[in-house]
């Protein structure tokens, strides 16, 4: 569980964090980037900083970006979403810098947050909500190597195969995507301001050049398995190619769309002249970090209830989202911060952190925020692998229009920045 170190209502609280992973810490960063990136929004930037941690990421190294460009490879539109004013739109930032920023806020609360690394949980025993005298109140945690804890509130934040949520049978509607995520670490053909997050929604899915500095950026490719599977065995230079004919390549385009679109695209800008963005091209790809490619399957999911008595789930334990609208860390930081307010407020009032009371609150708070926006990417995901004509043209009109709408777009920056 993650409190601000300035909430005085924890102030008698004790914390223990099982992580069944080693401890990740580094004071420096290496030369080489990672390949596993988060994009980062601004809230998610203001929770870490509540509790010390963002100065610890942007003294490692982290990447603002001010825009965001999002292409249709089957037709010409596009939608931009950019600052006006000086405000970053989010941070590309390594996992690890991250893991590292939060290691080294935990060791300044030590006092109160025993952290077990190495430690993995293998079995939960829940107590009944109203207990009889021969049972615990409280949740038994049994670990691997036999140890057992016990604990008021178990936060499950195990991941999307938590373990928490299946022995506390909470239902998971889940799906497997036909699509696995290619990552790698990838080196521009020359150096530039690098400060567009880029997608473009091929037929086999998206493929995004996230700016990790002036001269690298990190790959997220969204592909059929095996298509994933061919670009992980390539050579160097043929994975170089892909990467810059997906960005570039217009094989996909037909004379139709395109008629249809410039049609639609010059009514718009009649109608409303100033609401349009202009097109950028994106960086080409020169070289690739040897070994930072890798490949993972990916998928859809959501806890069909996020709080039971004693027991609360956040990040992917309680949702997975796809990667194409980069939130799913985003989700879990939200998730946290929505938590700490409730449980602050049950601290103050004296109240039990575990009863389903205030947990509640948490739950619905979150399920609104989350489910709209996992249905939203689940509909992109799926609009965007086809290229059946009508869908196709549905999509072009409907981004385009999107893009010449300016309140439309600030609402969506709005909700993505959260
Ligand atoms: C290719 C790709 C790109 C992505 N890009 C973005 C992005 O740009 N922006 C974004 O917001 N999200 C992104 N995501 C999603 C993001 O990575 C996840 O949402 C996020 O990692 C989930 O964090 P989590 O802590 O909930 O779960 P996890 O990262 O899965 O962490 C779970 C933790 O629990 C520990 N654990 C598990 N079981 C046990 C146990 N039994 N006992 C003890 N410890 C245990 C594990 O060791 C691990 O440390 C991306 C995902 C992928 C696959």
């Amino acid at each position: 569980m993650t409190l601000s170190r300035h909430d005085i209502h924890f102030h008698d609280k004790k914390i223990a964090l099982l992580e069944a992973g080693p401890r990740k810490e580094c004071d420096h960063v290496p030369d080489s980037y990672s390949n596993r990136v988060s994009s980062i929004s601004p809230g998610s930037a203001t929770l870490l900083s509540s509790f010390g941690a963002w100065d610890h990421v942007c003294s490692l190294r982290l990447k603002p970006f001010r825009r965001m460009q999002v292409w249709d490879a089957c037709s010409e539109a596009m939608i931009v979403f950019e600052k006006d004013d000086l405000d970053d739109m989010g941070y590309i930032v390594e996992n690890d810098v991250i893991m590292s920023a939060l290691t080294k806020q935990l060791d300044a609360v030590a006092d109160r947050v025993e952290v077990f690394y190495r430690s993995r949980a293998v079995g939960y025993t829940w107590p009944l909500p109203s207990h009889s005298c021969d049972t615990s109140p409280w949740v038994q945690i049994e670990l691997a190597d036999g140890r057992r804890l016990q604990t008021k509130l178990l936060i499950g934040a195990d991941g999307h195969n938590s373990v928490v949520r299946k022995e506390a049978e909470i239902k998971n509607i889940e799906h497997r995507y036909d699509q696995s995520a290619v990552v790698a670490t990838l080196h521009l053909s020359e150096a530039t301001d690098n400060n567009v997050a880029w997608q473009r929604f091929l037929p086999t899915g998206p493929i995004a050049l996230l700016p990790l500095s002036d001269t690298a950026s990190s790959l997220v490719w969204s592909t059929s398995h095996e298509h994933a599977s061919e670009l992980l065995g390539m050579d160097e230079e043929s994975f170089v190619d892909s990467i810059n004919s997906a960005f570039w390549s217009n094989v996909n385009h037909s004379d139709f769309i395109d008629t249809a679109g410039a049609m639609f695209r010059s009514a718009i800008s009649l109608l409303k002249p100033s609401g349009t963005a202009v097109r950028q091209l994106p960086p080409s790809v020169a070289k690739v970090d040897p070994g930072s490619r890798a490949m993972f399957p990916l998928g859809m999911g959501h806890a069909t209830e996020y709080v039971q008595h004693r027991v609360a789930l956040i990040g992917d334990a309680a949702h997975r989202v796809h990667p194409l609208a980069g939130q799913g860390v985003n989700l879990g930081f939200g998730d946290i911060a929505c938590l700490a307010h409730h449980l602050s407020a049950a601290a103050f009032n004296g109240s039990d952190l575990g009863s389903l009371k205030h947990l509640l609150k948490f739950e619905t708070e979150r399920q609104r925020h989350n489910v709209s926006l996992i249905a939203a990417v689940d509909v992109l995901k799926r609009l965007y692998s086809t290229r059946l004509a009508p869908l196709v043209l549905l999509r072009t009109w409907g981004l385009q229009a999107t893009n010449a709408l300016p309140p439309v777009k600030e609402q969506i920056m709005a909700f993505a920045s959260k």
